[in-house]
């Protein structure tokens, strides 16, 4: 009988008692299992025995967490029996051998000689999360590296703790649906009100200019639906990137020009609010792909803060530098600038500089983390550089790339995302009160 590599142990209640159920397969002369053996075992009278120090191991065999531990070498030394059970390999199999010696392991769990390397090198906990794929299934795994140290606080060592939570990932997808589906419901009252408001602006122009208590509540009614607008788009925006929806649609069109119609459209709007904005260009033309939408949205948000923030006849400057291998758009302001210890924090969504010295705006701390999203998707990154009270400045780097064949972009994806290009700054600015 060879019943060492095929053991499981399990808790099992029979007639009001606890007992631990040894399984161990049966094996035929030429090692095919031919049948189960189950041995119980009383916990209760086995008490004795492990409160004589083996409940500790007891425990740590029996959690469903999977715990391994190595030396600095990454050299296994010992794991609890849920892992080995699991993953179906034997003790002899895996103590005394690094990773990369286990091929069957090695090939599911990519990140863990890189995490362990990084655990030994920092001396400090590391937590991650990996999806494996076994057997055919995808398992997200939470992942804790801790450093083992002796009494002299030497590190000798990495205990890995292993928890499977696959179960969140059901609990997110329901979550991000509801956030979705909400944001949406949220929008079509929200498009028809503005639409209206939009159609009483034309058709009842004589209206409003002969009645200025009229003029001035619709014009309350018309910032705050386009406020309003504004969060829900970026949540349903922040949703669809965190559920893998938001979707990059490049295009070969002439970067320089984009930009400059941009700014100047917003030129006009920051001038009537005592602003000057300047735009610069190293190059005359520069023909690259790019996501036309995402890239209006990033220009927009970084732009609508320059105006934010900035001082009563301050200043902004757009730049633009082909660096080569990338484009630079850098948007520089003369603000209230970022304290440097909030320059990491404002690119995580809900995130604010508090104790602003002024309140000229009012904002929902999402712009920010779109802006760094939607530069990732396109390849690129974004730098900031602030001082406070003298001003920021925002750079952009886009990787300069030029489709083959240009993919067409159908006029309506554009154009569809609201009305024009004025409707779409008018919403992006709809938190500025100068
Ligand atoms: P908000 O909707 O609050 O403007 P953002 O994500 O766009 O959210 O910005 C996050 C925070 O970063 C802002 O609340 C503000 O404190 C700070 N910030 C962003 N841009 C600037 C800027 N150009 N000058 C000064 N502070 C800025």
């Amino acid at each position: 009988m060879k019943s060492k590599s095929y053991y499981r142990k399990e808790i099992c209640k029979l007639k009001d008692k606890i007992y631990s159920l040894h399984k161990h397969a049966i094996y035929d002369n030429s090692s095919n299992v031919i049948g189960v053996m189950g041995v119980f075992e009383d916990i209760v009278e086995k008490k004795e025995k492990i409160e004589d120090g083996n409940t500790l191991s007891y425990i740590i065999n029996n959690i469903s967490d999977y715990i391994v531990l190595k030396d600095a070498n990454r050299v296994h030394l010992d794991c609890n029996n849920t892992f080995l059970q699991d993953l179906g390999i034997s003790r002899e199999d895996f103590v005394g051998k690094k990773i990369e010696e286990i091929p069957e392991l090695n090939k599911i769990l990519k990140h863990t000689i890189e995490k362990d390397l990084e655990t030994i090198k920092l001396g400090t906990k590391q937590i991650y999360n990996e999806t494996v794929l076994y057997d055919g299934v995808e398992f997200d795994f939470e992942i804790i590296k801790e450093p083992f140290r002796d009494s002299y606080g030497n590190l000798v060592g990495i205990i890995d703790i292993a928890r499977n939570v696959s179960h969140r990932r059901e609990v997110e997808k329901l979550r991000l649906d509801f956030f979705a589906n909400l944001s949406h419901e949220l929008r079509t009252p929200l498009n028809l009100i503005f639409s209206s408001l939009q159609t009483i602006d034309v058709l009842e122009k004589d209206l409003l200019e002969n009645n200025s208590r009229l003029k001035k509540y619709i014009g309350i009614i018309s910032q705050n639906s386009k406020r309003l607008l504004k969060l829900v788009n970026n949540l349903i925006d922040s949703t669809k990137f965190d559920s893998g929806y938001y979707k990059y649609e490049p295009k070969n069109d002439d970067i320089v020009s984009f930009i400059e119609n941009i700014s100047m459209s917003v030129a006009e709007f920051a001038k009537q609010n005592g602003i000057c904005l300047t735009f610069d260009t190293d190059v005359e033309e520069k023909i690259m792909a790019f996501d036309l939408e995402k890239l209006e949205r990033t220009m927009l948000n970084l732009l609508s803060n320059s105006i934010k923030y900035n001082k009563s006849n301050g200043e902004i400057h757009v730049l633009l530098q082909d660096a080569g291998d990338n484009f630079n758009i850098t948007v520089k302001d003369s603000g209230i600038g970022i304290p440097e210890e909030k320059l990491d924090i404002i690119f995580e969504r809900f995130n604010q500089v508090e104790n602003r010295f002024t309140k000229r705006s009012e904002g929902s701390g999402i712009g920010l983390s779109l802006v760094k999203d939607l530069v990732k998707i396109q390849g690129g990154s974004i730098e900031v550089k602030s001082k406070v009270n003298v001003g920021s400045e925002f750079t952009i780097k886009l990787p300069v790339k030029v489709l083959e064949e240009n993919n067409v972009l159908k006029e309506q994806t554009y154009n569809n995302l609201a009305n024009s290009s004025e409707v779409r700054m008018n919403i992006e600015f709809s938190d500025i009160y100068l």
